[in-house]
């Protein structure tokens, strides 16, 4: 009987701890190591688990030998997970509240562990059909075939050790001289003077923060930097907010890089996700993707580039981890040893302040490549219109002139409106009833479809139904409020006959196929204006563009969230860098009933961008807001109404007693929709501040967070949100 062995594993569970497992010399072909996967039983269930600690028989011999259960075997086939896996896992669990072994769940889905237990059969079968052939080679009399089955045994090989479809194409390690027969990247004058100081920057071990205008650039700085980058013999994860609207970006990479470039997203099929991994693993890569992608088993990692880096949307809300890609990317740099660049045309306050106090270094592009200047601003006040009988529907007679002369011109338009449907709310002529879900408490939204029949529909939980036209409490006429895309498409269609109009939101978006194709008609200028949400202000580079609106600004601007300012700003210079972006100045117009707001006025060049930073900071500092302190959200969710009343209010008194002389506690509150897909919604908000402390308060936060859970047996209610978006 040999030895029996003792192993420290992670579980992909809410766990706090790493439990301990035994093995036999005899039962595996070798000891393990750590970052192998084996298949464990905990809690009757059974798991595949990374193996976090060898020979850990004095923690076994503390807990009693005998309570310590076997493995039950090797997770075959599954790839080691490496030192810096585990390490990144450990920092974003930390960062965020939560326990590596959900990082490790995120990272590893269980479904891209069944990918890759599939790919480890076919592997096997292969092995064994391999094994059967030499018998039948050493035995075959006749030399013909003996040459079949050698052939035969040939491609078995080249599929067993590579997978890749291409394996002609396989270069690891081969270096390739800059620009050698590809497109080469030129920069102009202060382009290069821009990539001189980001290597300044890298060489001071900084993380560099790129702020340039729309067209001056930076892309194609990031592409230099990338070539350099791989002909170095390391590789480059470039990250991007959304993959659906980087459709553009992805060809120019390509067009660089054919044989490096690997495109991963959430959205990616569990056999492409598989791909990409083996892909990385294989060959030197540049890595094309959002949030997720840092958690692929990136290796000798020498860049990372975060693009648009103020986009909320690499920030994940729910499940845990609940992280956000930029600030998770400069951690995987950090542990690679890697150069990281962030840009944007709009930086996070949270990466200017970094640049001030010298964390960060800041670089500045502010000429266009194609020497455009900026596109006028005009901003028309809705109400004052209305009032002189300037409106006709949702457009002002103001705009409708401008599109016309556009039109006239051969130019085309992009009018945006950041509400789809055809009208977001109904309400009861006769009784004022807004119709809402009755999982959430959020008003419906009216549809068309394409028979022209209504649909009411839920956009928090996505429930359907059918509209008949009357009010639900006491059958009056309903009165649609507002006019969402839809609406907005069909007054364009009467206002302008002629023209051929389409629409971009992700209802006439269902499918990538659909949305590229939109945007290939628009970019071959087939279509005369486009209306949509965001989707239209993204990522898109379409010459012929020299009109861009703005219909009901307004529901940009902030109610309840102290970032609604910013991220307004953000989206309308995004929406704006869109026209004009060659030799000629667009136009861009601005509908609202506000138009006196101080985002308007940044805009228009009142303010300008350090003069507008600094007084958004200043008001950040007085209520004690990020970056001067870090907001953690407790967020409590039940079914039960009068359950979350008292187990968040109670929860806040406990997080006020224990933080209160070092954190602000604000809440409990109701977020604006405080009720989704049936639960309710409370959300108790912590300022802490960015001291020395921050880590011990963290800690304490979470350690009440857990007495008050199994004390109130109240298990899976709360979640923590650092740094929420
Ligand atoms: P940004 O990423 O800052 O919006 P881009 O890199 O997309 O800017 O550049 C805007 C446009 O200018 C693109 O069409 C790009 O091809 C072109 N461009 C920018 N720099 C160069 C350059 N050095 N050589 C050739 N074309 C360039
Ligand atoms: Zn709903």
């Amino acid at each position: 009987m040999r030895r029996s062995r003792h192993i420290q594993v992670l579980l992909p569970l809410r766990l706090k701890w790493e439990p301990l497992y035994s093995y036999s010399e005899d039962q595996l072909p070798s000891p393990l190591a750590i970052g192998d996967r084996v298949r464990v039983e905990f809690g009757g269930k059974e798991y595949v688990a990374v193996v976090t600690a060898v020979d850990a028989d004095e923690e076994a011999g503390a807990v009693g030998y005998d309570r310590i259960k076997p493995i039950v075997g090797l997770a075959e086939g599954l790839d080691r997970v490496s030192k810096e896996e585990t390490d990144l896992w450990r920092m974003v669990a930390e960062y965020y509240l939560c326990t590596p072994g959900e990082v490790y769940k995120a990272a590893y889905p269980a479904g891209k562990v069944e990918e890759e237990e599939v790919k480890a059969r076919v592997m096997d079968r292969i092995q064994e059909r391999i094994v059967r052939l030499d018998e039948k080679i050493a035995k075959a009399r006749r030399e013909d075939t003996r040459a079949r089955y050698i052939t035969l045994r040939e491609e078995l090989m080249r599929q067993a050790t590579c997978p890749w479809p291409s394996p002609s194409s396989l270069r690891c390690g081969r270096v390739r001289p800059l620009g050698s027969g590809l497109a080469a990247i030129e920069l102009s004058d202060s382009q290069s003077e821009a990539y001189s100081k980001i290597k300044e920057i890298f060489n001071k071990r900084k993380t560099a923060l790129l702020r340039g205008v729309t067209g001056s650039g930076k892309t194609e700085i990031y592409l230099k930097l990338a070539a350099e980058t791989l002909s170095g013999g390391k590789n480059v994860l470039f990250m991007v907010p959304e993959i659906a609207l980087s459709r553009q970006l992805e060809e120019r990479i390509r067009s660089h890089f054919p044989d490096e470039l690997v495109v991963f997203h959430s959205g990616e099929t569990l056999a492409k996700r598989a791909e990409a991994a083996t892909f990385i693993k294989s060959r030197p890569y540049l890595a094309l993707g959002t949030r997720s992608s840092i958690f692929l088993p990136h290796r000798n990692l020498g860049l990372v580039i975060v693009d648009e880096e103020n986009d909320p949307s690499y920030k994940q809300d729910n499940p845990a981890p609940r992280y956000n890609g930029r600030e998770a990317a400069i951690m995987l740099a950090g542990l690679h040893g890697s150069a990281t660049i962030l840009g944007s045309a709009t930086p996070s306050l949270e990466s200017l302040y970094n640049c001030s106090v010298g964390r960060f270094g800041l670089i500045e592009l502010n000429t266009r490549y194609f020497q455009a200047e900026d596109s006028d601003v005009e901003i028309i006040d809705t109400i004052a219109e209305r009032k002189k009988n300037g409106m006709v529907g949702s457009f002002s007679r103001k705009l409708i002139d401008k599109i016309r002369t556009c039109l006239e011109k051969g130019g085309q338009v992009a009018l945006l409106r950041e509400r789809r449907s055809y009208s977001p709310i109904l309400q009861c002529e006769e009784c004022g009833t807004i119709p809402k879900c009755d999982r959430c408490d959020a008003a419906l939204s009216l549809h068309i479809k394409e028979n022209g029949e209504g649909k009411l529909v839920c956009h928090y939980c996505g429930r359907v139904k059918r509209h008949i036209g009357t009010c639900p409490k006491c059958g009056g006429p309903l009165k649609p409020l507002g006019a969402g895309t839809q609406k907005i498409e069909e007054e364009a269609a009467e206002l302008f006959p002629e023209a051929r109009i389409a629409r971009l939101d992700s209802d006439s978006a269902r499918s990538r196929k659909l949305e590229s194709e939109i945007i290939r008609e628009f970019s071959d200028g087939k279509i005369d204006i486009l209306v949509g949400t965001r989707m239209v202000a993204k990522g898109f580079d379409f010459s012929g563009l020299s009109l861009v609106a703005v219909i009901q600004s307004d529901s940009l601007l902030g109610q309840q969230d102290y970032r609604a300012d910013e991220r307004a700003l953000a989206l309308l210079e995004q929406f704006r860098g869109r026209c004009g972006r060659r030799a000629e100045k667009g136009m861009f117009v601005i509908q609202t009933s506000q138009p006196d707001h101080p985002v308007y006025q940044t805009l228009s060049g009142d303010l300008s961008d350090t003069e507008a930073m600094n007084k958004l900071l200043s008001e950040r500092k007085l209520f004690g807001y990020p970056p001067y302190s870090r907001v953690i959200n407790a967020v409590i969710r039940d079914r039960n109404t009068a359950r979350v009343e008292l187990m968040s209010r109670s929860l806040a008194e406990t997080l006020g007693r224990s933080l209160g002389n070092e954190a602000k506690v604000i809440g409990p509150y109701s977020p604006a929709v405080d009720k989704v897909g049936g639960e309710n919604i409370r959300i108790i908000r912590l300022l802490l501040p960015k001291n020395k402390l921050l880590k011990a308060n963290k800690a304490t936060l979470e350690e009440e967070i857990c007495v008050f859970e199994s004390g109130r047996k109240y298990s899976g209610h709360i979640a923590l949100d650092v740094d929420p978006v």
